[in-house]
C-alpha cells in the first residue's frame, strides 16, 4: 500500500513494486511511484515481501543472502521451506509471528481472519432463503434467523459479530472454553457441550477418537435448530476437525446455509466440497477458498500494515536488514536463516 512505501522511505529503504502488482486492490503504479517507489524487478532485492508461499520458480529468482517475509506455509508446506533453505534465502512466515501484544501490529493471521469471517456472514446472507433480521411488515412479521458459529477464534468472533449487526439471533461454540465470555460480549450465546481440548499456546488441540464422536453427536442435535453454521475450526498444522456431520446437514432445515472456512485444511463439514458451493439434503454448503482476496481494498491494506511493522524490526538506523535474533518475534517468525561465513 502507498502509505506504507512512505513510512519505509521514512526508515531509509528503497522500494521496488513490480509492475501491476496493485491492480487486484484497484492501485495502480502510479500511486506506488508517487509515494516514492520505483517500478521494477523486485526479485532482486534484499528483502522480498509477498502474500502466498513462493513457487519454486520464484525461489529460482531469489537471490542468496537476501530475505522474504509473507505466508509460507511452514507446518504444511516443508518443501518450500527445505527449498529457500537450499536457496541461501532467510525467511520469515506470518504464520509464524507470535501472538503476544508487543506483536499484535504484525499479527497478518488475525487481520485476515477478520475479512474471512465477516465475508463468510455477507456470502451465508446471499446463499440464505430467509431474510436475517427480524421484519415486521404489513404482510405479517419474520422471524430473525438463527446463526450458529463453531470455532470462536479472530474469523468466528468476526462472524458472529457481522452475523449480529445483521439482525440474526447468534450463537458460538468452541473447545476452548475462555472463549465463551468472548462469545457472550458479542451478544451471542454459548453453546456448551461439555468437551474442553485446549493445547499448545493456547491453541485447541485434536480431540481424541472418543471425544470426536462425542462432539459430533451433540452437534448432531444442537445443528438442527439453526438457519446458518459457519465453520472455522482448526487445529495448526493438521487436517480440520469434522463438526458438521452429513447426519446433522440432513437433519437442517431445507434452506438452510453452511460456510465452512476450513476448506483449505479440507473442511469441518463431511459434505463440504473445497473451493464449491454445492447443495446437499436441501442445504447449501459453500467452502470458499481465499476470501480474503475477494475483499483486496481493506484485506491488503491490513497485510501491508502487518508486514511492514514486521520489516521494521529488523531493520537498524540506515535502513539495513540486521534482524536481532534475541528478540522473540524475529526468532519465532524465521523459518529459514542464512548464516554468514
Ligand atoms: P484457528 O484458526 O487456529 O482456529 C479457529 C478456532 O477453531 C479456534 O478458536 C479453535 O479453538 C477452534 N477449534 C479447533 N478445533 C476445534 C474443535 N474440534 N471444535 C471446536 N472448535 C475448535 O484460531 P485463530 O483464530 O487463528 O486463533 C485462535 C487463538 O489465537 C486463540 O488462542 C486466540 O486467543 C489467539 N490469538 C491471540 C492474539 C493475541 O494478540 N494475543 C491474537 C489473535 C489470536
Amino acid at each position: 500500500m502507498p502509505k506504507v512505501i512512505e513510512k519505509l522511505r521514512g526508515r531509509g529503504v528503497e522500494v521496488v513494486v513490480e509492475s501491476g502488482a496493485g491492480l487486484g486492490a484497484l492501485i495502480p503504479d502510479e500511486l506506488y511511484t508517487a509515494a516514492g517507489a520505483r517500478i521494477g524487478d523486485p526479485w532482486s532485492a534484499n528483502v522480498v515481501v509477498k502474500v502466498a508461499p513462493p513457487t519454486s520458480e520464484e525461489i529460482g529468482r531469489l537471490s542468496s543472502g537476501s530475505t522474504l517475509i509473507g505466508f509460507l506455509a511452514p507446518l504444511t508446506a516443508k518443501e518450500t521451506t527445505a527449498a529457500l533453505k537450499a536457496a541461501g534465502v532467510t525467511a520469515f512466515a506470518m504464520e509464524s509471528v507470535p501472538r503476544i501484544s508487543r506483536a499484535q501490529s504484525m499479527d497478518a493471521l488475525s487481520s485476515q481472519a477478520n475479512v474471512a469471517g465477516y465475508k463468510a456472514v455477507l456470502l451465508a446472507a446471499s446463499e440464505s432463503t430467509r431474510f436475517f433480521p427480524m421484519l415486521t411488515t404489513a404482510a405479517g412479521t419474520v422471524k430473525p434467523a438463527t446463526a450458529l458459529v463453531l470455532g470462536v477464534g479472530v474469523a468466528g468472533l468476526q462472524a458472529l459479530a457481522t452475523a449480529k449487526r445483521l439482525g440474526a439471533r447468534t450463537t458460538g461454540y468452541d473447545v476452548r472454553p475462555e472463549v465463551a465470555d468472548q462469545v457472550r460480549s458479542l451478544g451471542a450465546q454459548w453453546l456448551d457441550l461439555g468437551i474442553e481440548a485446549v493445547g499448545e499456546g493456547g491453541y485447541a488441540r485434536e480431540l481424541t477418537e472418543a471425544e470426536r464422536a462425542e462432539q459430533q453427536k451433540r452437534l448432531e442435535e444442537a445443528i438442527t435448530g439453526f438457519d446458518i453454521v459457519i465453520t472455522t475450526a482448526n487445529v495448526p498444522g493438521r487436517t480440520a476437525p469434522t463438526l458438521v456431520t452429513a447426519k446433522a446437514v440432513e437433519g437442517m432445515k431445507p434452506g438452510s446455509v453452511v460456510v465452512d472456512l476450513a476448506g483449505e485444511s479440507g473442511g469441518n463439514c463431511e459434505l463440504t466440497e473445497p473451493g464449491r458451493t454445492v447443495v446437499k439434503h436441501d442445504v447449501t454448503i459453500a467452502s470458499p477458498l481465499n476470501l480474503p482476496a475477494t475483499m483486496p481494498e481493506h484485506a491488503s491494506e491490513l497485510y501491508s500494515r502487518n508486514v511492514s511493522a514486521l520489516l521494521e524490526l529488523m531493520l537498524d538506523d540506515t535502513g539495513a536488514v540486521a534482524p536481532n535474533w534475541d528478540d522473540e518475534v524475529l526468532a519465532k517468525s524465521c523459518v529459514t536463516r542464512e548464516v554468514a561465513n
